[in-house]
């Protein structure tokens, strides 16, 4: 048994040995848990079937499952091609031996395209001439490493201050799902195959990296409330994680200090939904200071042309008035707010707490969800965007009013006697619209409602379903202050000249 066991171990030894590109490949220690979900997906996927785990963007087609090493061949067999793969395996290192500075520092080796490849890099780097792509793909490498230790310890703390708002609360809202429903989905043996800067946009005031990750990692799903959704395997995809920064600000860096990039003053370790240093009131995440991520989308979305999400022609003149007007806007930070605002949505549903979302939806829209989401009793399961995007933009009676399309993917259950039920078989795809409004002529906002602080004093808030500020006394719900949501609806309910009826 023993020589047995000893020929499997150097059969596996020397298969992994060659088996794995590791020129292109880096294995990166799990330190704790690496993180980041996967499986499933919506069903427009192709779907693998069942599926469970998975973080913000979410529904990896391409999964797969690993069994354990498992060879069929007769001892003597396996040893003679044992005998030759010892010999490839003794001639690959020696050839390694040789490279090996080169294939110590390749991390800039893993980019598939060269940068003057890239769509938008000679306007960027026009604008940008210090710019070192190297670094910033060390920063991108970074964020994936934190991002799935984040996800296996469902805890936002380590990526709190380069993540946007909305990213933050996909994440948030996915987590406390997983608490209700007493779920944990750790991640290890995160490998990762390429990274590369796919495309360069210019956004208003900012700049927005669309940047390629190839990646693999084994993830184990436990659901204590209903053991049969239990899963556990490995899977590789490719996603693009999208990075925003303000134009032309001068160099800081946030994903190797714990020191504010303004003032220099120590961060809490725990910085929670307001992302502003404690010390000088910085907002960390606004794209002033580093790149920021602000959205992950899973290769099928990031091609997919679907009617939904496409952008009227008319759309750019109408954001380039808007960019004109607030200096603030982005279509990247709006859609990054539209999500906020619908996972918070999502979460009052969950919670049955009307309480939750009051303070950024406007008085008619509250007065139809609230007893919508004071009668619910599904939690979800699955609840992740797929994508969020900018389809309209409409001028009514001084105020403008943004359009955007949702497609999520949602599997809805019960929770009963301790135990979880399927509402929904599998993961669902939805698609539905949310609106949100705002004064033409309002100005930049002191505080964020969706962040629960006052847009007009900055004083804090908490969740209550009074919305009167109570330092200042404004109204929360101000289309004066804030971008606020006007109206959720299903794909079917929404017609092209919908904004002209609210
Ligand atoms: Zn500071
Ligand atoms: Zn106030």
């Amino acid at each position: 048994m023993r020589s047995k066991h000893f020929l499997k171990f150097l059969c596996i030894i020397t298969l992994s040995f060659l088996g794995i590109p590791f020129i292109s490949e880096e294995l990166i220690a799990r330190a704790g848990g690496g993180g980041g979900g996967h499986r499933g997906g919506g069903s427009h996927s192709g779907g693998s079937g069942h599926s469970s785990g998975g973080y913000s963007g979410l529904g990896h087609s391409s999964s797969y499952y690993s069994g354990s090493s498992h060879f069929g061949f007769s001892p003597f067999f396996t040893a003679i091609i044992l005998i030759v793969l010892l010999f490839l395996a003794f001639r690959l290192v020696l050839f390694l031996k040789k490279s090996s500075i080169a294939t110590n520092t390749t991390i800039v080796g893993n980019e598939k395209k060269s940068s003057e490849k890239i769509d938008g890099w000679n306007e960027f780097i026009a604008a940008n001439p210090n710019f070192d792509l190297s670094e910033f793909l060390l920063k991108v490498r970074k964020a994936f490493i934190e991002v799935q230790t984040s996800w296996s310890e469902q805890n936002t703390n380590r990526m709190r201050r380069f993540i946007t708002d909305g990213v933050y609360q996909r994440f948030n809202t996915q987590f406390k799902m997983m608490k209700l429903l007493q779920q944990t989905n750790p991640i290890s043996n995160i490998k990762i195959a390429n990274i590369w800067v796919d495309k360069i946009e210019q956004d208003g005031l900012y700049d927005i990296m669309q940047v390629g990750v190839e990646a693999s990692m084994n993830d184990r799903f436990e659901c204590a409330l209903n053991h049969n959704l239990d899963e556990e395997g490995s899977q590789d995809f490719v996603e693009f994680w999208s990075f925003i920064r303000k134009r032309g600000v001068p160099k800081k860096d946030i994903y190797d200090s714990d020191k504010c990039p303004n003032c220099g003053a120590p961060l809490p370790e725990n910085i929670g939904e307001v992302c502003k240093c404690t010390h000088c009131n910085a907002t960390l995440n606004s794209g002033e200071f580093d790149w920021i991520l602000s959205e992950i989308t899973q290769k099928d979305d990031y091609y997919s042309d679907d009617v939904f999400s496409e952008k009227p022609g008319n759309l750019e003149t109408k954001i380039h008035d808007m960019v004109s007007v607030y200096g603030d806007f982005s279509v990247q930070l709006v859609e990054d707010k539209a999500s906020n605002a619908y996972m918070q949505i999502m979460t009052a549903k969950a919670m049955h707490d009307p309480s939750l979302m009051r303070r950024f939806v406007s008085d008619e829209l509250f007065q139809q969800l609230a007893p919508k989401i004071e009668m619910n009793r599904e939690i979800f399961n699955r609840i992740f965007l797929n994508k969020v995007t900018l389809i309209g933009a409409q001028k009514k009676e001084n105020k403008n009013i943004l359009t955007f399309a949702v497609t999520s993917s949602i599997q809805r259950v019960l929770v009963a006697n301790n135990r979880m039920e399927l509402v929904d078989q599998d993961i669902m795809t939805r698609e539905e619209v949310i609106v949100l409004t705002r004064d033409a002529l309002a100005g930049a906002g002191k505080g964020s409602i969706y962040q629960h602080n006052c847009p007009s004093c900055g004083g804090p808030v908490k969740d209550t379903l009074d919305i009167k500020c109570s330092y200042c006394g404004s109204l929360l719900n101000s289309t004066a202050n804030d971008w606020v949501v006007s109206a959720l609806m299903n794909r079917s309910e929404f017609t092209e000249d919908f904004a002209f009826k609210i």
